[in-house]
C-alpha cells in the first residue's frame, strides 16, 4: 500500500463527511473501502497531514483528538461542555485577534482551528434552574 493512496482516501473521507472525526472513526470509514489498511498507517498518515497543514487537529472535548480537512474558509468553534453542541465562528474575529497577538508578542500563530469551551444558551438556562452556591 502506497502512503499517498492512503492520504488520498483520508482526505476524501474527511471531505465527504465534512465534519470532525477522530482517528478511530476515520480508520473505521477507511476500512470500508480499504479492508487491508492497518490502524497505524492511518494514524501516521493523519499526523503527517496535520504537520503538512492539510488537516487540522483539535481537542473538542471528546476525549480524543479530532481531525478535519482544511479547505477554503478557515473556521473555528465554540463547544458546549455540557451537551457537546458545536457552533461555528467565522475566521474574521479570530484572525484579528491572532494578528494582534502576533504583533504584540512577535509570535507566529500556527493554530488554524480554534476551539473554545463553554456552555450553550440551552445549557445556561438549564444551569440557571439548578441551585447555585456562588452568586453570579
Ligand atoms: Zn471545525
Ligand atoms: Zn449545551
Amino acid at each position: 500500500m502506497r502512503a499517498s493512496s492512503v492520504d488520498h482516501i483520508i482526505l476524501e473521507t474527511l471531505e465527504h463527511n465534512h465534519d470532525h472525526l477522530t482517528a478511530q472513526q476515520i480508520y473505521e470509514r477507511i476500512c470500508e473501502r480499504l479492508p487491508a489498511v492497518n490502524q497505524s498507517t492511518v494514524y501516521r498518515a493523519l499526523e503527517r497531514m496535520a504537520t503538512a497543514g492539510k488537516v487540522s487537529i483539535s481537542d473538542m472535548g471528546l476525549g480524543a483528538a479530532v481531525y478535519e480537512m482544511i479547505g477554503g474558509e478557515r473556521h473555528h468553534h465554540l463547544v458546549c461542555q455540557n451537551c457537546g453542541q458545536t457552533l461555528n465562528i467565522s475566521d474574521e474575529i479570530v484572525s484579528n485577534f491572532f494578528h494582534q497577538l502576533e504583533a504584540e508578542n512577535h509570535f507566529q500563530m500556527v493554530t488554524n482551528h480554534l476551539v473554545l469551551f463553554g456552555y450553550c444558551e440551552t445549557c445556561q438556562k438549564g444551569k440557571a434552574t439548578q441551585k447555585t452556591k456562588e452568586s453570579t
